[in-house]
This record gives C-alpha cells, sequence and structure tokens, in this order.
C-alpha cells in the first residue's frame, strides 16, 4: 500500500485528494485485495484509468483498489480483457489484428473494465451491443462468476455496476466480426466521413482512423499537452425527456429562443435532447467562463469541463453547477452529470 498518493496526479480532470492506494497488478491479486478490505469494513473506491471520476480535494476515507492487470486474449471471434487493460489499446489490438465490431469505441480513456459500468458509448455504439459476458467478483459473497449482458441493467451511460459498488468487474468479453467490416455506421458524421451511407459498414480500420481524427478534433483523446483534454469527457448525459414532458419543454425552449431547430433523438423511453446544444443555447459558450478560469468548458466542445492546470475540484463542481443551473433556470431540464462524484456533490 502506498499512502498519501495525491489523486489529482491519476485522474483525467487532474484533481482529488490524497489517498491510501493498493495497486493490483494481477486478478488474482485484486479479489484478495478486494474480500480483504471488505472482511475488515474498509470502505474502497474502486479506480482503474481515473477519466470517469471527479474526486473531492479532500483526503479519500479507507483505500482506493487500483486495478492494473491488463491481460488481453483473442479468439476465433471474440476478445477477453482484464479489468485494468487499457480500453484504446485492446481496440487497437482488435483492429489490428482484422477484427470488426469495436472501432466506434476508439480512443476513448481508461480501462476495459469500467467499459460495463456505463455502458460506454461513441459515433452510434455502446458497450452492450457487443459485450458477451463479464466477470464479476461479488462483494457480498466473496465469490466470481461471469454473466451475461442481460443481468447488468443497461442504459444509457448507466448500468447496475454504475454509482455502486457492489461487484468488481475482473475481465469483459466482446464479440468480434472475423471479416473486419465495422459495426454499422449510425452516427451521421462518421457515416459522412466514410463516404457511407447510415447503417453501413466499412473497413473497422478505416472507421478507427475516423474516429481518432474527429475526437481529436473536439479534444476527446487525451493529449497532456492540451488542456482542453483534462476533463473527464462528456461532463453531462444527454437529458432524455418523457413523452408526458416533451411538448413543455419544446415551448420553453421556443418561449426562449423563438422557432428555432431543436435537435432531437427517438430514447428508450422519451426523447433525448443535446446537452451540449442546450448548454451553448443557455448562453455557456466554448472556453466559459474566459481565459483565466481554473476550470472553464472546453474550447472545442462545451460538454467538456475542463481544468486549465491549477484547478481543484472545487472549480469543476462550482463551474459544473452554474452550468446545470443556467440550463435549468432557461429551458427547465437539471442536466445530470455523467462521471462518478466522490465526496462532492453536484
Ligand atoms: C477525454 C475523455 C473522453 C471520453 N469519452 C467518452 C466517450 O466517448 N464515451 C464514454 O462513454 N465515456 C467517455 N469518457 C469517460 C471515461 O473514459 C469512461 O467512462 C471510461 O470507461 C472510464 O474508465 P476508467 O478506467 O477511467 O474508470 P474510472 O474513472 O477509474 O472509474 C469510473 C467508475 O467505474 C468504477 N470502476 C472502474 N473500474 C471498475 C471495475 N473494474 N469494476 C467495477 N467498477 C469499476 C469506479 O469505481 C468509478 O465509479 C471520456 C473521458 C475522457 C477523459
Amino acid at each position: 500500500m502506498r499512502s498519501a498518493v495525491p489523486l489529482a496526479e491519476l485522474t483525467t480532470l487532474r484533481v482529488g485528494g490524497r489517498a491510501t492506494i493498493a495497486e493490483c497488478a494481477g486478478t488474482d491479486a485484486l479479489v484478495a485485495a478486494v474480500r480483504a478490505l471488505d472482511a475488515a469494513g474498509v470502505p474502497v473506491l474502486l479506480f482503474a484509468g481515473g477519466s470517469n471520476l471527479l474526486v473531492s480535494d479532500d483526503e479519500v476515507p479507507g483505500v482506493v483498489v487500483r486495478i492494473m492487470a491488463e491481460g488481453v486474449e483473442l479468439g476465433a471471434d471474440s476478445v477477453t480483457a482484464d479489468a485494468g487493460a487499457n480500453w484504446d489499446a485492446v481496440v487497437a489490438k482488435t483492429v489490428r489484428a482484422g477484427f470488426g465490431g469495436l472501432e466506434c469505441l476508439s480512443g476513448i480513456p481508461g480501462s476495459a473494465g469500467a467499459t460495463p459500468v456505463q455502458n460506454v458509448g461513441a459515433y452510434g455504439v455502446e458497450v452492450a451491443d457487443l459485450l458477451r459476458r463479464v466477470r464479476l467478483l461479488d462483494r457480498a459473497t466473496g465469490e466470481t462468476h461471469w454473466v451475461e449482458p442481460g443481468e447488468l441493467g443497461f442504459g444509457y451511460r448507466t448500468s447496475r455496476l454504475k454509482h455502486r459498488s457492489g461487484a468488481v468487474v475482473l475481465a469483459v468479453e466482446f464479440a468480434l466480426d472475423p471479416t473486419g467490416a465495422s459495426a454499422p455506421l449510425r452516427y451521421r458524421e462518421l457515416a459522412q466521413r466514410l463516404g457511407a451511407a447510415e447503417g453501413e459498414s466499412r473497413p473497422a480500420a478505416a472507421v478507427r482512423e475516423t474516429v481518432l481524427g474527429l475526437r481529436a478534433g473536439k479534444g476527446m483523446v487525451l493529449d497532456p499537452a492540451d488542456h482542453d483534454t483534462w476533463s473527464a469527457g462528456s461532463f453531462f448525459t444527454n437529458p432524455v425527456v418523457a413523452h408526458d414532458r416533451v411538448d413543455r419543454v419544446r415551448a420553453a425552449i421556443r418561449a426562449q429562443l423563438g422557432e428555432v431547430q431543436v435537435p432531437e433523438f427517438p430514447a428508450a423511453h422519451g426523447v433525448k435532447f443535446s446537452a451540449g446544444w442546450l448548454i451553448e443555447r443557455a448562453g455557456f459558450a466554448k472556453g466559459f467562463p474566459g481565459p483565466d478560469a481554473a476550470a472553464r468548458l472546453s474550447t472545442k466542445h462545451t460538454l467538456a469541463l475542463t481544468n486549465r492546470g491549477a484547478a481543484a475540484a472545487a472549480d469543476i463542481v462550482a463551474l459544473a453547477r452554474t452550468v446545470r443551473d443556467g440550463v435549468a433556470d432557461r429551458f427547465g431540464i437539471t442536466l445530470t452529470p455523467e462521471p462518478v462524484t466522490v465526496g462532492v456533490e453536484i
């Protein structure tokens, strides 16, 4: 165990107080560490890439268990990865080996094991679309077992694993397409760049390169030299408004902005609005509140809250509240943060 480690050195937002860390380089060590801490009643924070966490500036109670096992194995039509494997390295390996399926999820920071936690998604593909099974450590019983995706309650940027720590993901297995064709292209901007109609496929390698280019242009690929990427990615999820409230929301938007084209997308239980569009229309431009602020919106993407170098968690929280409250005041929609918060509330 290492004590007094500043989590700010390990999170992509580069904020977070000091913590005692147990680094677990293998799956057996991870299982043993979590079982022992649970038996001793010590609070545990599961931590992998730190790219979807907003941790308070105070000392973190208990022990931070750092998940670092990183084996990756290709099968005839699948890939299996230990929880701590770098996600983009897993995607790159599958694409290099001639498999299709995961390419739209290129360039997403963090670990393979965290991808089911919030049903990671990008460019029209979600982890739940391709996941075959997940190996879990059940912390209530101390037992490990494989579960099917149907047991994980996947939804838009959520699952039964998010905001709960009752289970540790030890490994993930994904189905792949051995022909090397990409998943059907459902995201218009991506399909257009590749000269494809929506729903068509392209070679996975070409899709990966295009996704990486699109993401880099939005500051969504980690780059230590670029403060626009010192973030947790999109800070708010796109709000899904229930069918019986949609007309009220549309009316509130028109009352503020007049007859505008409002981006809307069909969702499971309502209509999905674009959080980035709402933030901009509520008056928060890229780079808000300005160049001197320690925490500001990315200059490339209104949905990312970024640390310009000297921000503390409190600065990120204050900016998040300002943006959330501004959107709520203007349009009556309360945005929900996407990252998991530890010791802070937005
Ligand atoms: C620049 C940038 C771009 C991003 N783009 C996207 C995107 O396009 N789409 C998207 O969905 N997300 C995106 N994200 C968010 C983030 O990368 C993902 O959510 C990623 O899966 C988090 O992985 P991690 O290993 O960093 O998790 P961490 O931040 O370490 O942990 C996140 C949560 O998962 C839990 N957790 C981690 N590992 C395990 C495990 N093995 N078992 C159980 N619980 C675990 C933690 O306790 C915590 O609650 C982006 C982030 C950044 C910084």
